[in-house]
């Protein structure tokens, strides 16, 4: 959450920045702001989105060569002028944005408001800012040295980014936490939350570790640790192309990443799994193998739609490993006192991996003697970083808010583990591990088929946009896809919805039925079909608008269903990764109908790294 972006060199800075937090929006758009060095700083900042700032600042002086810019989600402090980033502090000669939460900002504050400062706005940002400041003032005017000694101070998370009056070329920079990347260009450097914003200018980059700090001019990049020794940057290559953080012809983000799926899955797959002669190779996994096939439990932890895959995924190793599995909301399993043995392992899923509760989880389980394997999607991420071991996803950049072909990724990357696990334990037959490799091999092509029903799931999306609330229901592999189904639901178009197994709406949800509530039901071809129908036909008997996600050989559920979503039938354990795209689909043409900002939704941010 919260996207920064930095420049110092030769090029006009504001453009750059501009265009940087523009593609940073998805981590948070409750505010922008730039702070731009021309003799003295000139800073701008407005609550709302980028283009808001463009437009309050059209006729004001923007010159400059040096430059921090900052789109908010906030922590403290509403959405507002007042408390959008960056902050100036007491002598107005230094400017800082931040992304994180200082957790001792209190006690900071009441140490400067004794010293006399007093406060603009209501962050914990511009707290950390003046007590850098007070400092300065105390060390002969030397930022580094006062960013240094200040953040040994400082609970909490952090990326900050500070230039001053006096120092026109230099950006100070540190982190922990959350994320900071270094473009390296020709006598230039670019600095932002991920890689988006830099790929136009340069393809080397520095991933800042935490701890440490960063001192950049146009023409010098040094890193030293909190101790203040230096430290190697280590350089590394972008694998990113500027098509993949584009829109590319669609409307929105969202509905390109679902369109993108195919070809996403595909590349998951790619070289890993190979259904003709039957192998799953993962590179990172495989000096694991014995540790894994012997761990006594599993533990996946995660937060939001990975914690639905993580679901899916305790469904398919347990039936398939033989392994105990728990899943766990990382937000959760860090505050509790949860026991963790020695040689247990932790699957950890984000999409990002940069989720803050998660990275602390799989801290706490490491220092417990867990093995930790993470499933990231963006590579070099925090998470990839301290995991033992792991599986990138591969899906490509993922800008819409709302998480589609992330969790797609996460589903067809746990499902390979599983499967090699599985074999290597011998805990399934040769010719069922063959099976579910050929079967895992034609998600795309099926997937390509699902898409093709875009235009008649649209109309379905007419039929429901004015529903207040909905329904998802599922049994076993599918339970998970129904909690995502209405989590989808409820971030896209803000219509209450809840997910259920289907079994359980007798318990509860089934008093709310009415002829005015659309209940989703995934009845795809399993061992529990029949049963389905049978809750179909209770939800009828009580008027319910049902909407049936199908195989194409059923001809039972379209006489009872209001409406159908035929899609190709896979094997039970596959199917969940096929299944859940015509909701997300469902999702996309009913927030459109309802006018909402599928890419943007109201005060979500992606990439969770407050805690
Ligand atoms: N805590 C800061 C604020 O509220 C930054 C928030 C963030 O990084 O999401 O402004």
């Amino acid at each position: 959450m919260c996207g920064i972006v930095g420049y110092v060199g030769p090029r006009q800075a504001y453009p750059v920045i501009i265009k940087g937090l523009q593609r940073l929006e998805y981590r948070g758009y409750d505010s922008a702001g730039i702070a731009i060095i021309n003799g003295k700083i000139n800073l701008y900042k407005k609550q709302g989105k980028v283009a808001d700032l463009e437009e309050f600042v059209i006729g004001k002086n923007v010159q400059g060569h040096t430059a921090i810019g900052h789109t908010r989600w906030a922590t403290h402090g509403e959405p507002s002028d007042r408390n959008a980033h960056p902050h100036l502090s007491r002598s107005g000669e230094i400017a800082m944005i931040h992304n994180g939460i200082i957790e001792n900002y209190i006690s900071l504050k009441e140490e400067l408001t004794n010293k006399g400062y007093t406060f603009k706005s209501d962050t914990d940002t511009e707290v950390l800012l003046n007590f850098i400041e007070d400092i300065y003032i105390n060390n002969g005017g030397n930022l580094e040295e006062a960013v240094r000694i200040a953040l040994k101070r400082v609970v909490g998370a952090y990326c900050i980014l500070l230039i001053e009056q006096k120092n026109p070329e230099t950006i100070i920079a540190a982190r922990k936490g959350s994320p900071l990347v270094i473009g390296i260009g020709k006598n230039e450097h670019f600095l932002a939350s991920d890689a988006s914003p830099i790929i136009e200018y340069t393809k080397e980059v520095v991933y800042v570790n935490d701890y440490e700090i960063a001192i950049v001019r146009p023409d010098e990049l040094t890193l030293k640790n909190l101790g203040n020794e230096k430290q190697t940057p280590f350089i590394t290559e972008l694998d990113l192309e500027l098509d993949a953080i584009e829109k590319s012809g669609y409307d929105h983000f969202m509905l390109k990443e679902i369109f993108e799926q195919p070809k996403t899955i595909f590349d998951c797959l790619r070289g890993r799994l190979n259904a003709e002669k039957g192998y799953i190779n993962l590179s990172g996994v495989e000096k694991y193998l014995d540790e894994i096939s012997n761990a006594p439990r599993i533990i996946i932890i995660a937060c939001g739609t990975s914690w639905h895959a993580g679901l899916v995924a305790e469904y398919i190793i347990e039936e398939t490993c033989r392994i105990p599995v728990e899943v766990e909301y990382a937000s959760e399993f860090r505050y509790r006192n949860p026991i963790v043995n020695k040689g247990d392992m932790m699957i950890a899923i984000s999409q990002s991996g940069e989720t803050a509760d998660t990275i602390v989880a799989i801290e706490k389980a490491k220092e417990q003697g867990a093995i930790i394997m993470g499933i990231v999607n963006v590579v070099g991420s925090s998470i990839a970083r301290i995991s033992h071991t792991g599986v990138y996803t591969h899906a490509g950049p993922e800008i819409g808010v709302a998480s589609t072909k992330a969790f797609t990724g996460q589903l067809a990357a746990l499902m390979m583990i599983a499967f090699k696990i599985a074999f290597y334990k011998q805990t399934i037959s040769e010719e069922r591990y063959l099976h579910l490799c050929n079967e895992l091999s034609l998600v795309p092509e099926k997937a390509e088929i699902i898409l093709q029903q875009n235009d008649s799931i649209r109309l379905i999306a007419e039929a429901l946009k004015d529903s207040s609330n909905a329904l998802f229901l599922g049994r076993g592999y599918n339970f998970p896809i129904a909690l995502e189904g209405a989590l989808k639901l409820k971030e896209i178009s803000y219509i209450h919805a809840e997910g259920y197994p289907a079994a359980e709406m007798k318990h509860g949800p089934i008093a709310l039925v009415d002829e005015n509530l659309p209940v989703v039901f995934i009845a795809t071809k399993d061992v529990y079909h029949e049963k389905i129908i049978s809750n179909i036909q209770e939800i009828k008997a009580r008027k319910g608008k049902v909407i049936a996600v199908i195989n194409e050989n059923d001809t039972v559920t379209p006489k009872l269903a209001d409406h159908v979503i035929v899609i190709p039938e896979a094997d039970e354990i596959i199917a969940p990764i096929l299944n859940v795209i015509p909701l997300q689909l469902l999702s996309y043409h009913i927030g459109i109908a309802r006018g909402c900002n599928v890419d943007m939704p109201r005060n979500l941010a992606k990439s969770v790294t407050v805690e």
